[in-house]
């Protein structure tokens, strides 16, 4: 396939060319906040910068008819207005957090959360000094998943690609889940299932990773 990257330059990018290049497919639109290099038709725009960015990804999606891999956190609702607007002509898949190991949890925690029900719950998440939002995208949707309000805590050190622990706990005991991202190639290779099923599908809609990997389409 042929692909375009929104935040080439950054840390996250760069997982992401090494990753879809080194598997045959070639970069040929790099977009940063330094600007827009285009050098041919994309497929598929993949997505890891700022929100600041979203309106240019979106109008090189429309420009090339290309779909839309996007992983950049702390979009807005009206930023999912905008991609829930895109999808209505080419597929977008969206998720915070592009891992099989997070995107398993959420389907498992609302199951603990139902059978530890009067217990206390609290997130915890770390990552590398440099991340802009918190709390993460991750701990936003194992919240959601939670399906309920529960308290975040945010460490901001080194330089920790993504970790994440739930903590259950009543009077006498605690259970915790773990999750830890031992590197970001991780996001890259997910980023990668998520456009390969837009080459075999084609079809305009708003997807989740879950739904991906779950096999639910
Ligand atoms: P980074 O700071 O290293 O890189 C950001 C990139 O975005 C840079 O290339 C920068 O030039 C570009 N950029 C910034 N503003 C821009 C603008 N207005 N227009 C165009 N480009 C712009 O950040 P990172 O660590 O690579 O993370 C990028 C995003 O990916 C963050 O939102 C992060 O939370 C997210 N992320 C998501 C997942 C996931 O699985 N969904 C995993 C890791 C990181």
């Amino acid at each position: 396939m042929k692909y375009a990257v929104v935040g080439y330059s950054g840390r996250m990018g760069k997982e992401v060319i090494e990753t879809f290049s080194g598997a045959g497919h070639e970069l040929v639109v790099k977009v940063d906040e330094n600007g827009v290099e285009e050098s041919g038709i994309p497929d598929v725009v993949i997505d890891f910068s700022r929100p600041e960015a979203l309106k240019t990804t979106v109008e090189l999606c429309k420009k090339y008819s290309a779909g839309l891999v996007i992983g950049t956190t702390a979009l807005s609702e009206e930023d999912f207005e905008l991609l829930r607007d895109l999808s209505k002509s080419v597929p977008v898949v969206q998720s915070f957090n592009f891992s099989i190991g997070i995107n398993v949890l959420m389907k498992i925690l609302p199951q603990l959360s139902k059978l530890l029900e009067d217990w206390d719950v609290e997130i915890i998440e770390m990552h590398h000094r440099f991340k802009k939002d918190a709390p993460s995208g991750t701990a936003i949707l194992l919240k959601d998943s939670l399906s309920k309000d529960v308290p975040t805590h945010s460490i901001r050190i080194g330089g920790i690609p993504g970790d994440h622990v739930i903590v259950f706990g009543n009077l006498g005991e605690t259970v915790e889940i773990k999750h830890h991202a031992i590197s970001r190639k991780v996001f890259a290779i997910g980023a990668l299932k998520a456009a390969q099923f837009i080459m075999n599908h084609r079809k305009p809609n708003f997807y989740t990773f879950s739904q991906i990997i779950e096999g639910r389409l």
